[in-house]
């Protein structure tokens, strides 16, 4: 038969799934001999029960009394008892602690006649137990009866006056006892319940609904907690920090949660109860003043706090009371903490013996790393908000307000900081984006261009912050409240928040991106970062490798700790002056026309891989042939058409619109591009696979490896590597020649694709466009937060891969394709390369190495020698 309550003797710290996180901690600190009041905790089973069936599961409510019954033996006094009551708070605790967000009752069991007995109980203390008694009915009226807790409040305000709530004697906390029950009356029509067992049911059940109260379900899609786990609830003796100044309550930390420092830290309420503390109705006192007031407590509770982080290895926050010189432990939990925390505390716990250095790169995540990368606008000082966009790519960028990518090269040359403002961004914006501290855009969603490219660069951005009118042509835009911002405007762009603000605000930088760029550890934040990454890339199996298109993405990723380039990709070879040759090629009448353009473009592209190569020295560099639509290189059509329609155009001009008419595309994403653009135009994917060849000959120990994009049909890739093995022989050049595998139906058929492929690397940006059927551009904007809000996905598939759909797909190429080639290399490309839900994947599809961002790639060495460690989640909440 199932059991659905646990008293505290019969739990542990494990059974957190079942107990929740403050029944489970409750429990393990009873089973220590740590003073717990007596009590017991209704399953989250139970809850999940009642939340699906509108009913509490049958025999609950006797096993409720069975354990009541036995509390009250032990005690020797009954719930409510007349003259010598027992009381007990109801009490929420889910799996992952949701602070503040569910509810909790204190003093059940008080009505008009146990009430005297609890002032006898304290020695004829009334004042104390007519206010236990209206908190009870303050409390229990706004949780379980959904009285407006304000009514309440302004009740006592008003009562109270300019006096604390300490000055209230008995006979006025009596009277404000009356008037609470009078607004129950009011609101809801009934008495306020007097019978303790009905009080502690009712509780009960409030406690059970608020998991779906609106706050509780905001808060948990934040957080990213499943919806349907349900809350556990713990019914607990009470001990009262109310009873005069010999009591109190507090909360404290076992070390400092913002750096990580031992000692002591946390505060202390004189004569209070719950939530006093945190809810700021008095001021506090340092907890070390506790010494002073009462030395025993204060001694015993630093021998518990020792004891917790023993037992716990790690650092704890806790909740206790004193009652009248006694001591009680109320909660525990392994506490949260910074980013700069966590690595600091972690490491402290190795020095002291107390974890090992594995287990300390569990504790820590790529997450609070990437935080730690982050220049940061000091805390400190006064900004002017502006507008408020999306927090497309974090960090904290000042400069002057530039609109367009030539003025932001032009001034930066001029050693100024600036931020690039554009209504969206475009490949041509490339240069400019670039050049600027950050970007912002008034329109685009988290993977817009300007968006994707920032996060590559980790460069700040801020996108679709769309209260700003931006006016390229006037040089200036505006912001609600008449706010105008021309050229040459200090602004300060919040990347983390999404905050825009007018003037400079001061930024701090991030120490530990200087010890990734190779500054010696100079702090004690910087060192344990320095300890955990050694150890992570002591046990990761993944390789780490970089997006990097250029010598400079390619050098710092070498710093971060890359170990080759996994996507270099080669569009940015064909824009800038290149352009005309672009044109030059789209409008060539004939092969010989064609070639000429192609043999232009030869030895630029060639410079460009001897840079890349160089700046490698020797890692392998995998570079992608040219995968966009080829009318992303030509003018824009409306400028053209304008141009010919006022008889500006110049004959290319008019030949120009008639081919960007022609290569007009509904669906650009699923149309001429990637290994297509290969076949129909001759002689383009050889000139580029000449060009790396060359470059790889005058560059010694360059490791090119070529990759075909897009492929959907091994035919396709046949077709194309065979000119490639071709051009390679012939020059003399080795290098493996791959496939990414970004259609579905290269998965699906990876047995066959591997047969033409020596590596594949996963391109899971265009697998998840086209496995979810989402044109990425489009949909994030239009219904993306829709979607979350619904719950069709806990995250957006483009930011973490999607184990179920996208992941099978991998799972497929992974197994058919080693199964037809065994050592076919195999990586992933993906925008998902740096985050750390899909490292963790990509270890266990038994990839052999992510490609990120050089920025990410800190993340991707943590996170795939947190991977290694099987149990290791990559999240820790
Ligand atoms: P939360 O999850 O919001 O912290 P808690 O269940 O911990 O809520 O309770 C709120 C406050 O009431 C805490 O300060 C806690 O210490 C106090 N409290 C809870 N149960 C008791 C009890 N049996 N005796 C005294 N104080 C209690
Ligand atoms: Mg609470
Ligand atoms: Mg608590």
């Amino acid at each position: 038969m199932a059991k659905y309550v646990y008293d505290f003797t019969e739990g542990n710290k494990d059974l957190k799934d079942l107990l929740g996180g403050k029944g489970a901690n409750l429990a393990e600190m009873t089973n220590l001999g740590l003073p717990v009041p007596p009590g017991f905790t209704i399953t989250s089973e139970a809850c999940r029960h009642y939340l699906a069936e509108g009913a509490v599961p049958d025999g609950l409510e006797r096993e409720v009394a069975e354990h009541l019954t036995a509390m009250e033996k032990r005690m020797g006094k009954t719930l409510g008892q007349a003259d010598d009551p027992l009381l007990v708070s109801v009490r929420s605790g889910a799996k992952f602690s949701m602070p503040g967000m569910m509810e909790t009752v204190l003093n059940i069991g008080l009505n008009d006649e146990s009430v005297h007995g609890l002032a006898k109980q304290a020695g004829g203390n009334d004042r104390f137990a007519w206010d236990s008694y209206r908190r009870l009915i303050q409390m229990f009226g706004k949780t379980v009866l959904d009285i407006d807790g304000e009514l309440f409040e302004h009740a006592l305000e008003s009562l109270k006056g300019d006096r604390q709530d300490t000055d209230l004697g008995a006979a006025e906390l009596q009277g404000l006892v009356e008037t609470f029950k009078g607004i129950v009356r009011d609101q809801t029509g009934k008495d306020f319940p007097a019978d303790p067992r009905e009080q502690m049911r009712l509780a009960v059940m409030a406690v059970f609904d608020s998991w779906n109260a609106p706050r509780a379900i905001l808060y948990r899609r934040q957080e990213r907690i499943p919806a349907d786990l349900g809350t556990a609830v713990n019914i607990v003796a009470m001990v009262f920090g109310n009873v005069g100044n010999d009591s109190g309550t507090g909360v404290a930390f076992t070390r400092d949660p913002g750096s990580g420092q031992q000692g002591i830290y946390g505060d202390y309420l004189q004569n209070a109860q719950g939530e006093d503390v945190v809810a700021g109705i008095r001021n506090t006192i340092p907890l070390q003043e506790l010494e002073r007031l009462d030395k025993s407590s204060y001694d015993e509770l630093l021998r518990i706090m020792e004891t917790l982080e023993n037992h716990y290895r790690d650092l704890c926050d806790i909740e206790f009371t004193i009652e009248r010189g006694k001591l009680w432990m109320l909660q525990t939990r392994v506490g949260k903490r910074t980013a700069a925390a966590a690595f600091c505390i972690a490491t402290q716990l190795v020095d002291q013996g107390l974890i090992t250095l594995d287990e300390a790169v569990t504790r820590v995540t790529g997450d609070q790393l990437a935080q730690l990368m982050f220049p940061r606008f000091d805390s400190g000082t006064e900004k002017k908000k502006i507008a408020k966009g999306m927090n497309a790519s974090p960090g904290a960028a000042v400069g002057k307000v530039v609109f367009s990518s030539e003025r932001a090269v032009e001034l930066a040359g001029q050693g100024e900081d600036v931020i690039l403002v554009r209504r969206e961004t475009n490949p041509d914006d490339l240069s400019g984006m670039i050049a600027a501290r950050g970007i912002l855009t008034s329109r685009g969603g988290k993977t817009s261009h300007a968006a994707v490219v920032a996060r590559g660069m980790g460069k700040t951005c801020v996108c679709g912050a769309e209260e700003l009118e931006v006016s390229i042509g006037e040089r200036r835009f505006t912001a609600p409240g008449d706010i105008v911002v021309n050229e040459g405007d200090l602004i300060s762009i919040d990347g983390t928040t999404g905050e825009v603000f007018l003037g400079e605000v001061p930024v701090v930088d991030s120490a530990v991106v200087e010890y990734f760029e190779g500054r010696e550890p100079d702090d004690d934040l910087v060192r344990a970062v320095d300890r955990i990454m050694r150890r992570a890339d002591e046990v990761r199996r993944l390789g780490v490798r970089a997006n990097a298109d250029t010598p400079d993405d390619a050098a710092r990723a070498r710093r971060f700790g890359g170990e080759g380039i996994g996507l270099c990709r080669t569009e940015h070879m064909f824009l800038g002056e290149r352009r005309q040759l672009v044109e030059d090629l789209v409008l060539a009448s004939g092969d010989e026309e064609r070639q000429a353009a192609l043999d232009a473009l030869e030895p630029l592209q060639k410079a460009d891989f001897v840079g890349i190569f160089q700046a490698m020295e020797g890692q392998p560099v995998t570079v992608r042939l040219i995968d966009p639509p080829l009318h992303e290189f030509l003018p824009d059509l409306t400028d053209l058409s304008v141009k010919v329609a006022t008889g500006d155009a110049t004959d290319k001009d008019r030949k120009l619109l008639v081919a960007v008419k022609r290569l007009h595309e509904q669906n650009p994403m699923l149309g001429l591009r990637g290994v297509r653009l290969g076949l129909v135009i001759p002689g383009l994917f050889a000139m580029q696979v000449r060009a790396i060849a060359q470059a790889a000959k005058e560059v010694p120990g360059a490791k090119p490896e070529i990759m075909i994009p897009l492929v959907a049909a091994v035919q396709e890739l046949e077709a194309v590597r065979e000119e490639a093995a071709g051009i390679l022989a012939d020059l003399g050049v080795e290098a493996l020649i791959g496939t990414m595998i970004e259609t579905p139906r290269a998965a699906l058929t990876a047995g066959q694709v591997a047969e033409a492929a020596q590596f594949f690397s996963f391109g899971t940006n265009d697998l998840t466009q086209m496995t979810w059927g989402f044109s990425r551009d489009d949909v994030e904007a239009a219904f993306f937060s829709r979607y979350l809000e619904l719950g069709m996905f806990g995250v957006s598939p483009f930011e973490t891969l999607d184990r179920d759909g996208v992941g099978r797909l991998v799972t497929i190429a992974v197994e058919e394709g080693r199964a037809a080639r065994p050592d076919l290399k195999l990586g992933i490309c993906g925008e998902h390369g740096g985050d750390p839900d899909s490292v963790h994947f990509c270890h266990q599809a038994g990839l052999d190495y992510v490609s990120c961002s050089p920025f990410r790639i800190p993340v991707a060495r943590l996170e795939a020698g947190r991977a290694a460690f099987a149990e290791c989640d990559s999240d820790t909440r």
